[in-house]
């Protein structure tokens, strides 16, 4: 049977209504603009949870026991990454974590390649932050669909339309407001939504942990009631409308545009409206593209692709788990799968769907959602799995690495160890190895976008390879791409030395700093170099 065939039939008719049901997002954000609250207000307000709290790692943690657990405490952040399923109305919602702050890593970019859209989130007194950039970059390169949300606005922050206007400036993202703050930050009166002009005044409820109390206002109460404050965001919104700001479907699905919501997570205010709007602007699950750039229809037999790895999630079973977000096809735990990478078969006996910090069984899965696979040594970050037809998904794209170390096995006699776990950590994308002739073999050197990531290698050596490392930081911070006519001349530049990928073949110059490399693009136009991410991760 052909892959429009198994569309038609009766498994085919329930996939596609499945995945019509399911919105995948992620939440690109700076550390502390207020993610884990965020989520725990989205889960509460769709009532998938009975209290807030209970979804994140940064309250109660139970489930999973890993070796990372103590890593984690110490350190007071999540490395088991999760997605987290949100029941609302007849919705199903998969919220994509990515870890943010100290423990950014490429697991963190990898996330969105998993995702159908995302919620820039904002914190109201600073606007774009660095880490909400570059996470921005990665959306911009997949032209995915983003929907921002303004946080905070309780707290005293800035203008809304110079927020609006930094948007469009620094990262020409057309923004069209859905909804408008009655009051400045810090002095949160209300919301009007644009599309009804229906204005609910909001009255936060003791604690803050609950739902916001919302009442719904006639114009000429919310006039009276609110004063200047009510006039000057009735103006602001005439100001919109002049300027031609409004929701445009078009340009919202092609990343151009994006509706912005204001709001504030932690007293839940404006939280209801962004859930709706993901639930309906957002889009479902579609076709994906494979290798030969031809679509996969989603009610097409199962196919997935690896996203994220992670080890030794449970100390008694040193086991690997691919999570793998689905692209087409129902899937039913126990099927067998085709890894497309070795053309072998993959068990799936023992999937689990995730779900906040537990990790439950399932039984069956659609587009959009995530299962974890476990037992999955075979498999890396990028491979795709499927049932019927063959199909091979594009890889995910290396990011740009900005830290390098140079990798010794502490112990000398452990070198056959070692090779063998840099080998392992390097198909499993927890951080990129080059090296080169002048370094050798015993000297690799590690590459990744986040530091942390360099701890998970020295503790995955020691415990898992048992052959403990050391590394000592390299001063580079920029990485190109280059090639074999280029390199020889860039290695004898000072501040910048050429190594190759070993994933890939790729040659990369790493450079001392970005002013370096200025330099050298300036005083060497003729030498080949250039960003590892079509969009630009890198351009610092
Ligand atoms: P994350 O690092 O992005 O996950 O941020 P958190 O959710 O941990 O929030 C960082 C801090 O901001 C915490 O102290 C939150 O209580 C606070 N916060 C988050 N959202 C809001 C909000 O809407 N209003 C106020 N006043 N504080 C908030």
């Amino acid at each position: 049977m052909s892959v429009d065939q198994e569309a038609g039939t009766r498994q085919g008719v329930e996939v596609a209504r499945e995945a019509g049901r399911r919105r995948t997002f992620a939440v690109i954000s700076h550390p502390d603009a207020g993610k884990s609250t965020l989520t725990e207000a989205l889960a509460l307000h769709a009532s998938a949870i009975s209290s807030a709290g209970a979804v994140h790692g940064k309250g109660d943690r139970k489930g999973v026991t890993s070796d990372w657990m103590q890593m984690e405490q110490e350190r007071g952040i999540s490395i088991t990454s999760a997605a987290l399923r949100i029941d609302y109305d007849d919705r199903v919602l998969n919220l994509l974590d990515t870890p943010g702050h100290a423990d950014f890593s490429e697991d963190t970019y990898r996330v969105l390649s998993a995702v159908d859209c995302a919620i820039m989130l904002l914190d109201s007194a600073k606007g774009l932050e660095p880490q909400t950039l570059k996470l921005f970059d990665v959306c911009r390169a997949r032209r995915m669909p983003v929907i921002t949300f303004v946080n905070k606005w309780d707290r005293p922050g800035r203008e809304p339309l110079e927020l609006l206007d930094e948007i469009e400036q620094r990262i020409g993202l057309r923004p069209t407001p859905l909804n408008w703050p009655v009051g400045i930050a810090g002095d949160f009166r209300g919301l009007i939504d644009r599309a009804s002009g229906t204005y609910t005044k909001m009255t936060r409820t003791p604690g803050g942990a609950s739902k916001a109390v919302e009442r719904v206002l006639s114009d000429e109460e919310a006039a009276r009631v609110e004063g200047a404050e009510w006039e000057r965001a009735v103006e602001e919104i005439e100001l919109l409308e002049a300027l031609g700001a409004d929701y445009d479907e078009a340009s919202f699905l092609a990343g151009e545009s994006s509706p912005v919501l204001f709001g504030a997570a932690l007293p839940n205010f404006g939280v209801g409206h962004l859930l709706e709007t993901v639930v309906g602007l957002a889009p479902a699950p579609a076709a994906k593209a494979d290798e030969k750039d031809e679509p996969r229809p989603v009610a097409a037999p199962f196919s997935g692709q690896v996203f994220k790895m992670q080890a030794n999630m449970d100390k008694n079973h040193r086991d690997r788990m691919a999570f793998v977000r689905i692209s087409s096809g129902r899937f039913d735990r126990g099927m067998v799968l085709t890894h497309a990478a070795t053309g072998r078969p993959f068990a799936t006996k023992y999937t689990q769907a995730v779900f906040g910090a537990d990790r439950s069984t399932i039984d069956a899965a659609y587009p959009g959602d995530v299962i974890a696979l476990v037992n999955a040594q075979a498999l890396a970050v990028g491979d795709t799995l499927y049932d019927g037809p063959r199909v091979v998904f594009p890889a995910i794209p290396s990011f740009a690495p900005e830290h390098f170390v140079v990798a010794r096995a502490l112990d000398a006699g452990k070198y056959k160890q070692f090779q063998r776990g840099i080998a392992q950590l390097d198909a499993e994308g927890v951080v990129q190895v080059l090296s080169s002739d002048v370094r050798g073999e015993q000297a690799p050197v590690l590459a990744a976008v986040g530091p942390l990531q360099f701890d998970v290698v020295r503790a995955r050596m020691e415990q898992e390879f048992r052959s403990p490392i050391e590394t000592s930081p390299l001063d580079y911070s920029v990485a190109r791409r280059t090639d074999a006519e280029s390199a020889p001349a860039l290695h004898a530049l000072s501040g910048a030395e050429v190594l190759k990928r070993r994933g890939d073949g790729e040659l990369l110059v790493l450079v001392h700093n970005k002013w370096r490399l200025r330099v050298i693009e300036r005083d060497h136009p003729e030498l080949f170099m250039e960003p590892l991410l079509a969009g630009g991760v890198d351009e610092g």
